[in-house]
Formats: structure tokens, C-alpha cells, sequence
């Protein structure tokens, strides 16, 4: 297989298929080599799945010239320029592109793995479809489910396995639930959010051990001491950028694979984009960062005179947790106790650093009755931070001054910006 020295792309992710796609608008023929089965999907809206919310043909990444190969590259030949797949088949290059994405990260438990390296009977990991479509076939309504890892993945894997009728306990390891998106206040909420949908939260808890009989798991236990018995364990302990191709063929990575304003790795004929990607220190890990460099990659590829450049993404965290399984348009209104929370959707969005330094000036508003909460951080007049959980009227604002990271104007008062859509 031959690719007439062209464009190669490795991944058919998010960053891979939105490269190929603009290159295509632009004239510039790309092979795309994937090895997941599945058409390319978009691996944000995987939670929606498992959640039964959507099929999973509804969550396909629009489509690109040319359907992408399935083949798992193994290695890389820079002097030839040419990759290796697992079939024995190469592909020649003019230019190669990493879009190699992460691999979850699986936590050091006794027990997690047998003689043959392979995870037991009912742990699964949650990144890619056949992770998605293994735990929807392994949950059942009464199924017991414990979910490691309080993060983004782990709060959306426990709602979706909850919305499939299981009975959820999820085990974070640090204080509060997703830490590194939210402040204390906005993650209570969250928790609340899961513990009215049956989730019982733990924090400050570690799972150490897993045991199991026959090959299936049937409990884990804690570093106290305390047995969970469970039919399911879902590891959501964050992601790793995919470096291995990149590190055997010799490219400088560190946490993930170094490139510079171009996207260009440590060898000028290939680049990497998305989730395996290290940018000026920075390792995004989100949806958002990928397809931006996947669009600058693009402009680059089709035109080496380009002037643009890719200088970073301040990125924005949206998420929209139901917890019932209902398209949004059936959602039940808000219920209106005077402690509550929406009960069946929590809609949040988080920017930067919401945690507050000495000297910060901090905009604050709370409605306990509506269960809303508004947070924006400004430090140095700059946005620096913000979140908002249950209104999301002044996001789109927010967001541009976030990402502007412009000197706020003169005048108006902070408040201004909580209260203010600017039209959006
Ligand atoms: C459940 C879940 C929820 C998420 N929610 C959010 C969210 O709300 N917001 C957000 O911004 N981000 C979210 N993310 C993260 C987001 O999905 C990633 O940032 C994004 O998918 C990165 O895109 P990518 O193309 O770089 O990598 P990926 O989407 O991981 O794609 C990489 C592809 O490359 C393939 N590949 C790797 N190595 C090879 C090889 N050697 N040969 C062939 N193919 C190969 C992989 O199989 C994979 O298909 C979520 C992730 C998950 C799993």
C-alpha cells in the first residue's frame, strides 16, 4: 500500500478525521490509518451511549474523501519514510501526522491483571467504543458498578451506568470530584447531582485491591480495609498521551510527543496533533485544543507559506450530565425544594483556574433554591478562571474574555459579568 508519498495520518480520533476533512476541503489528499472498527466517532459523546441516550451511528464524525484504512501501524521508518502496520502492509509519506490519542491510564491494583495480562471479567477501562458497548452489555438494572476515578470520565461513566438502573459507587481518590475543572462549591454540586441519582460518592477513598473468581471480578477492596462486592468495575483514572511509535522512532517526547508552533515534531517531516501532542509544556487531553490544531495543521499543509501558527487553546470544559437517559427537549423542569438541584441535568461549564489566589477579585452568585452557581475569577483585570452550574447564560461571554485574556475594560463592575450574555 502505497499512499503517493502524500499526507499520512495515524488515528482516526477527533484531531486525525478533522485534519483529513480540512485537507480535503483545501486539495490536499490525506490517508487516514486507524485501528479502531468502529467508523470514526467522537469519543466525547461516548457517555451518551453507555448512557443509552444515543445509538452509537449517532455519535460519527462527519466523513472524509476517503473512508480511513483500519490497519494498527507498529512502527516507523524515518530514514525510508515509510510506517509498518500489524499486517505486514507500509505506507510511504511525504508527510506523516501523529494523531495518536491517549491511552487510559490503569491504576496500580492488586489483581487487576492475570497471568495473561489481560484485565478480568467485568473491569473495563472507558475510552473507546468496545470499552462503551463492552459495559452496556455487561450492565444490567441491579448490576452493582464501582467507577475509580472522580475526574470528568469517572463522574460521567457512574451518571450513564446509574441511568442504565445500576446501582453506582463511586471512589475518588482525592478530596472532592473532578478537582482539576471545578471549586469546592461547584463540585458539591456535581456530587449532589449523583447522589440524587442513586450514586453513593466516596472521596478521599482508595481502592488497592481487586479480587476475583473464576476470571470475573467480584469485589474491590479499599485501602481501609472495607470489601465492595460488585459486578462491574469501570477504571476512569485518566489518560496518557499514545507516545510509543513516536518514542521507538526516536522523536523527542516528554509527557507527550514535543512540537513546536507548527505542530512539527523533533523531525520536520512529521507532525502530531490532538491528545498525544506536548505544546509549549501543555498537554490538552481535551476535544477542543485538537481540533484547533487539526484546522492550523490543515492551513499549514495546504500552503507552507502560511503564516498562522498554533500559540495554544484556552480551552472551555462543557458538560451537560443527565441523568435519566431523555434527550434534552424532555428533561423535567427544575424541581424548586428549597436545597435543590436540578435533579434529572446538571449543565455546567468550567474555564481555567476556578480556584482563588490571595489578591484575586472573585464574583460570586449562589441560588441554593434554583441550585445555580456562578464563579469568575479575575486576577490582574484578566479573566483567569470561572464556572457556572445550572445557568449558562453568560458563557459565551465569559468565554471570550477568557479567551481574549485582554485587560478587562474600565468601568463596569465585576458583577457585570455574571450578569451580562453579551448577547450571545
Ligand atoms: C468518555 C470520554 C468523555 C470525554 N469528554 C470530554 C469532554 O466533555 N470535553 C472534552 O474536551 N474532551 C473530552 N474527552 C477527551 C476527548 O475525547 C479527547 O481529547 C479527544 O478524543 C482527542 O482526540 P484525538 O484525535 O487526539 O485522540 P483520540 O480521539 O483518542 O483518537 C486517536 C485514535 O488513534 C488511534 N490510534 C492510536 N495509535 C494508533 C496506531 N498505532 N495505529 C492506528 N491507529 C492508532 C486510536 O485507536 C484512536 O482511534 C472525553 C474522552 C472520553 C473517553
Amino acid at each position: 500500500m502505497t499512499s503517493d508519498a502524500g499526507v499520512v495520518v495515524i488515528g482516526a480520533g477527533i484531531a486525525g478525521v478533522a485534519l483529513a476533512r480540512r485537507l480535503g476541503e483545501l486539495g490536499v489528499p490525506a490517508l487516514v490509518v486507524g485501528e479502531e472498527e468502529h467508523p470514526p466517532y467522537n469519543r466525547v459523546l461516548l457517555a451518551e451511549v453507555l448512557a443509552g441516550r444515543y445509538a452509537p451511528e449517532v455519535i460519527a464524525l462527519p466523513g472524509t474523501a476517503t473512508a480511513p484504512v483500519r490497519a494498527r501501524v507498529t512502527g516507523i521508518d524515518r530514514a525510508a519514510r515509510r510506517v509498518r502496520c500489524a499486517d505486514g502492509t507500509e505506507i510511504g509519506y511525504g508527510t506523516l501526522v501523529l494523531a495518536t490519542g491517549s491511552n487510559p491510564v490503569l491504576p496500580p491494583l492488586r489483581g487487576l491483571f492475570g497471568a495473561d495480562h489481560r484485565l478480568p471479567e467485568g473491569v473495563h477501562a472507558f475510552r473507546t467504543m468496545d470499552d462503551c458497548l463492552g459495559l452496556a452489555r455487561a450492565v444490567r438494572p441491579g448490576a452493582r458498578a464501582v467507577v475509580v476515578g472522580g475526574g470528568l470520565l469517572g463522574v460521567s461513566a457512574a451518571r450513564a451506568l446509574a441511568a442504565r438502573g445500576a446501582r453506582v459507587v463511586l471512589a475518588q481518590q482525592s478530596e472532592r470530584l473532578m478537582e482539576r475543572q471545578l471549586d469546592p462549591v461547584s463540585s458539591g454540586l456535581v456530587r449532589r447531582h449523583l447522589t440524587g441519582l442513586g450514586v453513593e460518592v466516596h472521596t478521599e477513598t482508595r481502592v488497592r485491591d481487586v479480587r476475583c473468581a473464576g476470571g470475573a471480578v467480584r469485589s474491590v477492596e479499599l485501602a481501609d480495609g472495607y470489601r465492595l462486592d460488585t459486578d462491574l468495575v469501570v477504571l476512569a483514572c485518566g489518560v496518557r498521551p499514545r507516545t510509543g511509535l513516536a518514542e521507538e522512532a526516536g522523536l523527542a517526547v516528554r509527557t507527550g510527543i514535543l512540537v513546536d508552533d507548527e505542530l512539527r515534531t523533533s523531525d520536520p517531516y512529521i507532525r502530531a496533533i490532538g491528545d498525544c501532542a506536548e505544546h509549549d509544556g501543555t498537554v490538552y487531553g481535551l476535544a477542543a485544543p485538537a481540533l484547533e490544531q487539526a484546522a492550523v495543521l490543515a492551513t499549514l499543509l495546504a500552503d507552507g507559506d502560511a503564516a498562522v501558527r498554533y500559540t495554544g487553546t484556552r480551552a472551555l470544559t462543557r458538560l451537560t450530565l443527565t441523568g435519566d437517559g431523555l434527550p434534552d427537549a424532555d428533561v423535567p423542569p427544575a424541581d424548586t425544594g428549597t436545597d435543590a438541584i436540578p435533579r434529572g441535568f446538571l449543565d455546567l461549564a468550567a474555564f481555567g483556574d476556578p480556584e482563588t489566589r490571595p489578591g484575586d477579585d472573585v464574583v460570586q452568585l449562589a441560588d441554593a433554591t434554583r441550585g445555580t452557581y456562578r464563579k469568575v475569577v479575575v486576577r490582574e483585570d484578566r479573566v483567569v478562571g470561572g464556572v457556572l452550574v445550572g445557568e449558562l447564560g453568560t458563557v459565551g461571554a465569559l468565554a471570550r474574555a477568557w479567551e481574549a485574556a485582554e485587560p478587562l475594560p474600565d468601568g463596569g463592575p465585576l458583577l457585570h459579568l455574571l450578569t451580562n450574555d453579551g448577547g450571545s
